[in-house]
């Protein structure tokens, strides 16, 4: 009887031990299936601009009698998807070395309320391009603890969006306000709008609503994935608020003084 229960035990603590190391290397092999699905989507957005050139080049390669001028259109598509190419390339890395920690953050004093000013104006420009309405209304001496080129690249991926994703006499407005503690940065725009199924998961990495109107714009679903680590890396919070056809509001927190 003794002998049996020695081997019962030795049998349960196998079965113990086996359980937790799978449990522990649990993270591990998420984190290695997220690489590896990192890998395959990056490598697919990657083809698709490559495939386009080719084309494009090939087709030019056949066209004998044409000159520069005529062939400029097609030029022009080479040249606009090396853009959209060398943009998804840097955003990549930029993932990249945030998941292993490589880029330094630079914190200091910033005037936020001079950022999200001089931003705007630039957007400004942009929004009257294209016949949309711009509005800022920005608190003055606004002061934060923080990296000023990643938080103005915040910005820019917000502004951008806005006006991706706003229709002709729609409206972009940016405020920036503050509390005691912290400041609030709101970009809201009038534009289509994102589902409550969507809302979760535009956070995630080459998450896009509608992926061909997102390519035309020359998007991979990568902008939020960095304006929510550049948010993290300040120890804030961002969040959304959006209806279907009527626009969206992302709302930044941002502590004052770095805890
Ligand atoms: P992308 O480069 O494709 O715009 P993002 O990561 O910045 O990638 O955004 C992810 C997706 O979230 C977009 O493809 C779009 O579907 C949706 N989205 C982001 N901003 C807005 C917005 N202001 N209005 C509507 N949809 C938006």
């Amino acid at each position: 009887v003794v002998m049996g229960i020695g081997v019962f035990s030795v049998i349960i603590l196998i079965f113990i031990s086996a359980h937790m190391a799978k449990k522990s290397l649990e993270p591990v092999r998420r984190a290695y299936e997220r690489q590896k699905e990192f890998i395959a989507d990056a490598s697919h957005e990657l083809r698709t601009p490559l495939t386009i050139i080719k084309t494009t080049a090939e087709l030019l390669g056949m066209k004998e009698q044409e000159t520069i001028m005529e062939n400029s259109k097609w030029l022009e598509n080479i040249s606009s998807e090396t853009e959209n190419m060398s943009k998804l390339i840097q955003n990549l890395l930029t993932l990249a070395q945030a998941d292993n920690n490589q880029i330094p953050v630079f914190m200091g004093d910033v005037d936020l309320s001079k950022l999200v000013r001089e931003t705007g104006e630039k957007f400004e420009l942009i929004a009257r391009d294209k016949d949309i309405e711009f509005e800022s209304i920005i608190s003055d001496n606004v002061h934060l603890t923080g990296d000023k080129d990643k938080l103005n690249q915040l910005l820019v991926i917000l502004l951008d969006n806005g006006i991706k994703y706003t229709p002709e006499k729609g409206k972009i407005s940016i405020s920036l306000m503050h509390t005691t503690d912290k400041a609030i940065i709101t970009v809201k725009d009038t534009g289509m709008g994102i589902s409550e199924g969507d809302i979760d998961k535009i956070f995630e990495r080459f998450y896009r609503v509608d992926k061909a109107r997102s390519r035309d714009q020359g998007g991979a679903g990568l902008g939020l994935s960095i304006a929510n680590w550049i948010v993290r890396e300040h120890k804030g919070k961002i969040s959304v608020e959006s209806e279907p056809d009527k626009g969206s509001s992302f709302i930044v927190e941002l502590p004052k003084k770095r805890k």
